[in-house]
């Protein structure tokens, strides 16, 4: 079996209690031989801000490209709030998504049949639900230049930002989609607003024509964003892939999550492009941050961070079978009753974040069964 060397930067807040459930993971998987995983940790954000006094170090994203994938926790808190924005924790996490050039960001919306009533839709709309969003995630308004404030005369302001996108940054992300779409619904649905944006035109017509060229066999559908938006609130499994540029995958990402219930359930990856030695760059994340007001507590719920390391598997390692496994013993435990905190009904008891790791090994011990 080939040795996979993974670096965990757990980061700040609950990150690394979250992380502290995977490490436990992997050694309980690595003793079972379901893998050969070799763990290297490093500082990012606020807790190498206050030892180096930089939100990361040069020689942690070198480490980062050589492994054969990152785990992050989450990175800020109070303490370094005042800080510029240069100096911020977030700027370290930004400088390993720029540095490895991960431009496709995965975010699934799955629901959990044990949590389907923790969603502000009704279960029916909900139940079975399973999306993937790709965002584009280095280009579009967000890095677009020119952007700024200027002052333009008798108290006025300017406030703007640019929206590009080349051919290149298009196809590149649409390729990860199609590519993924393979192992799904063979569906894709490309989201822009073509009707008022030269950029979302492009979009359009570049996506569409990479589809017909090399991938005929996935189902490609258009839609405009604001239509895709009412969508995902009023039907939203009739979708599978959807794939977006980074502004609006940001903002139907958020929305899509958010119809599964809690912060603490959602995972997500980010994904480079594939090199001369056929691997590609993976850094795999929980949704949310660094949790202050329950960090230190053992109240976070683990699932997000355990579930991002299950798709580290799936998306870097191929690993499918394992990935499931995962998945598999999480549904279970939420199927028996445990639940965190955020995730807990009114009166309902509940664990803490260590207590959560732990049944979800012993689901693993048992779905094992050796
Ligand atoms: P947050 O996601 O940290 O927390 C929002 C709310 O959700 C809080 O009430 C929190 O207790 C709860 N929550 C989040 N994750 C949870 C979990 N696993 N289990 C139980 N409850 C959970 O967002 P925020 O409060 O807006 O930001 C806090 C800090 O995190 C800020 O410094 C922010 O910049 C940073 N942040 C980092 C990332 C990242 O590292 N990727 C993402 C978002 C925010």
């Amino acid at each position: 079996m080939d040795k996979i060397k993974l670096l965990i930067l757990p980061g700040d807040g609950i990150g690394p209690e979250a992380v502290d459930e995977v490490k436990k993971i992997i050694d309980f998987l690595n003793k079972k031989n379901c893998f050969s995983i070799i763990v290297e940790e490093d500082l990012v954000g606020g807790a190498c801000l206050d030892k180096n006094k930089v939100p990361i170090k040069e020689e942690t994203i070198e480490k980062a490209k050589k492994s054969d994938a990152v785990l992050l926790g989450a990175v800020g808190g109070p303490k370094w709030d005042n800080l510029p924005f240069e100096q911020r924790p977030e700027q370290g996490l930004l400088k390993l998504r720029s540095d490895l050039e991960l431009f496709a960001n995965l975010r699934p919306a799955i629901s959990f049949e044990p949590l389907i009533h923790a969603s502000s839709l009704k279960p029916e709309i909900i139940k079975d639900l399973n999306i993937l969003i790709i965002r584009e995630l280095t280009g579009g308004v967000y890095f677009g230049e020119p952007r700024g404030i200027e002052d333009i005369g008798n108290g006025n302001k300017k406030g703007f930002n640019t929206q590009v996108y080349t051919s290149e940054e298009i196809k590149r992300v649409a390729r990860v989609a199609f590519e993924l779409a393979k192992n799904r619904k063979k569906v894709v649905t490309s989201v822009e607003k073509s009707n008022v944006m030269e950029s979302g035109k492009l979009w359009k017509e570049e996506v569409t024509k990479l589809g017909k060229k090399d991938y005929p066999e996935i189902d490609l559908n258009h839609m405009y964003a604001d239509n895709c938006a009412m969508q995902l609130i009023r039907q939203p499994k009739q979708f599978d892939i959807i794939l977006t540029d980074n502004l609006f995958g940001d903002i139907l990402s958020d929305a899509a999550a958010m119809l599964t219930g809690s912060l603490g359930m959602l995972p997500s990856a980010s994904l480079g492009a594939v090199d001369s030695t056929g691997r590609r760059a993976g850094m795999y994340e929980p949704v949310h941050g660094s949790a202050p007001d329950i960090s230190g507590q053992d109240k976070a719920n683990p699932i997000a961070m355990i579930m991002s390391f299950a798709m580290m598997l799936k998306y870097s390692f191929d690993m499918n079978e394992e990935s499931d496994l995962i998945e598999k013993a999480v549904q279970n435990v939420l199927s028996k009753g445990l639940r965190t905190l955020d995730i807990k009904q009114k009166d309902e008891k509940h664990v803490s974040t260590k207590e959560m790791g732990a049944a979800i090994i012993q689901e693993l011990d048992t779905l094992i069964g050796n």
